[in-house]
């Protein structure tokens, strides 16, 4: 079995396949830091030295991958195709993330230590379309073929 990658405490190896752990605080997850923990006790051992508030830190079990992945991120890529303005590509989009979801995660941790489910961001993004097709309709109102600021207040 090959080695996914090693405990961030106890630097033990983390097979492919295998349960692992990761933080639900967000700077633990970032692209810099990525801890990933082979049990919950060394989960735990990490709490202390990144000062998690009691409430907000918890353990998240995962399951390694089943082959090891090469280490590039494939989303980056997907997201830096222009969007087409076909049809097909503007109705795929439609139940599309609209938010910076690291930004959003950032945001609500900084101002109050809570966690941020992912589905926030669908609603959150659901919201937004809401809003910006009522900015279309009013600009639209308006004669004019720019949607602007004063569409949205
Ligand atoms: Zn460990
Ligand atoms: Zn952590």
């Amino acid at each position: 079995v090959p080695v996914w990658r090693r405990c961030s405490t106890c630097k033990k190896e983390i097979m492919t396949g295998q349960t692992y752990y990761v933080c639900s605080v967000s700077t633990c997850n970032s692209r810099s830091t990525q801890y990933v923990f082979c049990s919950v006790a060394c989960w735990d051992a990490h709490v202390p030295v990144e000062r998690h508030r009691g409430d907000s830190a918890g353990a998240i079990e995962k399951k390694a991958p089943l082959t090891v992945e090469p280490d590039k991120p494939v989303e980056g890529k997907r997201r830096v195709v222009p969007g087409a303005p076909n049809k097909a590509a503007s109705s795929e989009s439609d139940d599309d993330i609209l938010v910076v979801a690291s930004k959003i995660r950032k945001y609500i941790n900084d101002k109050s230590g809570m966690n941020v489910s992912a589905s926030l961001y669908e609603a959150l993004s659901e919201k937004l379309r809401g809003l910006c097709e009522m900015a279309i309709e009013s600009a639209r109102a308006d004669g004019r073929k720019t949607v602007m600021d004063r569409d949205v207040l």
